[in-house]
């Protein structure tokens, strides 16, 4: 049986890059399901289907294949057999994601998927619903969250350093929107697995973060070996 660590949390909590080093280290596969959701977002808008019109994005949805490749380790989200991994890391992106993955029809085409990556091999992965939703048998569930200023700050330098014009004001306002949206939907929302543990890296660089999470998969798979 394989093994899936599980890790959700809002938007700039550090769960990619954490995740992707947890992934290198244990030598996992990472799989990064919020590119999945913003792949399909950017078909949305590419295709100019509006993020209100549910009729269009279930029509659309039929139209549309993701599938995921992995080139030098590193995860590649393939659409409609174009590599879109280059394109979906903006703002506009990430909130038509937000907005969008609120239906049933986007989250069911992904969730297969997903169940068949984590069946097929040992994989952490990260997202919103991974440990209450597509993996609830996943033997390590970690909930990584942190304020939200801290998590401005970072979202606010990870794109200043891509060369992206951003607001750190405007970030924190998206931020709350997408928090809100994220945890009020009615299909899978964000919250902790009851078997999760916290890990608040407010006051934790990507280094202590992935060190404490490890920690925790450490113990946690060592007591499996045992019972
Ligand atoms: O994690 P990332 O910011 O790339 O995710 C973009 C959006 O995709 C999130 O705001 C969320 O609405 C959605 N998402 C989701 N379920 C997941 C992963 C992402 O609904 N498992």
């Amino acid at each position: 049986m394989s093994i899936n660590v599980a890790i959700d949390g809002p938007a700039g909590a550090g769960k990619s890059t954490v995740a992707r080093r947890l992934a290198g280290l244990l030598n996992f596969i990472y799989v990064d399901t919020g590119a999945m959701y913003r792949a399909m977002a950017f078909y949305f808008i590419r295709n100019h289907i509006a993020a209100d019109d549910e009729t269009a994005i279930a029509q659309a949805c039929r139209e549309v294949d993701v599938t995921i490749a992995y080139e030098d380790g590193e995860q590649q989200v393939v659409l409609n057999g174009e590599n879109v991994t280059g394109l979906i890391r903006t703002e506009e992106v990430g909130n038509m994601a937000s907005a969008t993955s609120v239906y049933p029809v986007v989250r069911e085409k992904l969730v297969e998927l997903q169940r068949k990556l984590a069946q097929e091999a040992d994989v952490v992965m990260d997202g919103r619903d991974i440990g209450t939703c597509v993996l609830p048998e996943a033997q390590v569930k970690i909930y990584l969250t942190a304020g939200v200023a801290t998590r401005a700050k970072r979202r606010y330098a990870e794109l200043s350093a891509k060369g992206e014009r951003c607001n750190l004001e405007e970030i924190e306002k998206d931020i709350r929107e997408r928090d809100q949206r994220d945890m009020t939907r009615e299909v899978s929302p964000l919250k902790q697995a009851e078997d999760a543990v916290l890990v608040d890296s407010s006051d934790l660089d990507i280094a202590g973060a992935t060190e404490e999470i490890l920690r925790i998969i450490r113990e946690k798979t060592a007591i499996l070996k045992t019972v």
